[in-house]
């Protein structure tokens, strides 16, 4: 077998692109978190932050969510992350993004998600002149149940901004069953929200199909648990329903091992091992275990795909190697053109200044 070509193509690299999986809490740079924990009497240094974003597993990522969240405290705090990552998108030819915020937890903090919000947006508006164009997704922590996430659609209704465009689920969706959200999710749509769920990450194939049907998500975060269902695969293919497909997050939480270990893949663990709920060590580079990404597969099926960093600072990736990745991973230069041209086409709410002509991109 030919080696993939482990370079990113110079013509993908600088087209502009959307970005549409991508959360505000996990993008904030080792040197603003330590600028942030400052600001709160916590003095650390950039390599302190560095050795707090590491994690063997799903649940050490989920801590170390948790514990970087812990510093964001005041509206100004959301504003400097909101600055700063919108310096970054910029550096990655980014030029519109649906930026997933955790409502849930301004919730359990006690904070007023709509002062956050309005930090944010003001922290976000001198980026439309520049051509970087920011819209939002509130999002509800599966794992604190139905009724807190009613009050993050709650707070959606109350600030009214139309840059919030969809509401969300993210956290451990193996805890409260899908539908036990149902309510929620048709209070979203009755408000005018988009419908996302994070689902098939850790989970299995079910909890896709279960988002879909049972709450009208309209996009599914990571999804890569379709790969082991020839049947699912057919209806996100025939039902248009995209992917957020995010590679590197799935190795740096240990998702992608899973994945791998359930398809059988040679050398990578047993199905068996994978549902008595033991996790196979995170990869700490890039290599042969993102190669085997199911991305191509799900792509090849005709399911759409857009390709995202989900929490980029503290997966220590780019939009750019997450394209790199998918290169590597065996796609074509024309293929990852039309996943660029995805992320525009599946936007929710693509302002006309940021639309770019997806078309002239699959000609070539
Ligand atoms: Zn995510």
């Amino acid at each position: 077998m030919d080696m993939p070509d482990p370079l990113l193509p110079p013509r993908i690299a600088a087209l502009p692109k959307a970005e549409l999986h991508l959360h505000l809490e996990g993008s904030i740079q080792p040197a603003t978190v330590a600028a942030l924990t400052a600001r709160h009497g916590v003095p650390l240094t950039e390599e302190e932050v560095r050795r707090r974003y590491s994690y063997r597993n799903f649940a050490e990522f989920i801590e170390a969510f948790k514990w970087v969240t812990s510093f964001l405290r005041e509206p100004q705090d959301y504003a400097l992350i909101t600055a700063d990552l919108a310096e970054h998108l910029l550096t990655q030819h980014v030029v519109y993004a649906e930026i997933t915020l955790s409502i849930g937890v301004m919730l359990l903090r006690g904070q007023q998600p709509e002062a956050n919000f309005d930090a944010i947006l003001a922290a976000a508006e001198p980026f439309a002149a520049r051509g970087l164009h920011l819209r939002f997704v509130f999002d509800a922590v599966r794992q604190f149940g139905p009724e807190e996430a009613m009050l993050v659609v709650e707070a959606a209704e109350r600030h009214g901004s139309r840059q919030i465009v969809a509401f969300g689920i993210g956290g451990d969706e193996l805890s409260v069953p899908a539908a036990a959200f149902r309510g929620v999710y048709d209070k979203a749509a009755s408000i005018g929200l988009r419908r996302l769920m994070h689902a098939g990450e850790v989970g299995g194939p079910g909890k896709i199909r279960e988002a879909i049907e049972l709450l009208g998500a309209e996009r599914i975060g990571h999804g890569i648990a379709a790969i082991l269902d020839p049947a699912l695969m057919d209806f996100l293919a025939d039902r248009r329903i995209p992917l957020e497909v995010c590679p590197t997050s799935n190795l740096r939480t240990g998702a992608l091992q899973r994945i791998l270990a359930a398809m059988g893949s040679p050398g990578r663990g047993s199905l068996s091992r994978m549902l008595s709920g033991e996790q196979s060590e995170p990869e700490r580079e890039p290599g042969p275990i993102l190669r085997h990404h199911p991305l191509p597969a799900l792509f090849r099926h005709g399911i759409p795909v857009v390709l995202s960093t989900d929490d980029p600072a503290m997966f220590h990736t780019t939009l750019a190697e997450e394209y790199r990745v998918a290169r590597e991973t065996g796609l074509s230069e024309p293929e990852l053109a039309q996943l660029v041209a995805a992320s525009f086409e599946f936007a929710f709410a693509l302002p006309p200044e940021a639309a770019r002509p997806s078309a002239s991109v699959r000609a070539r």
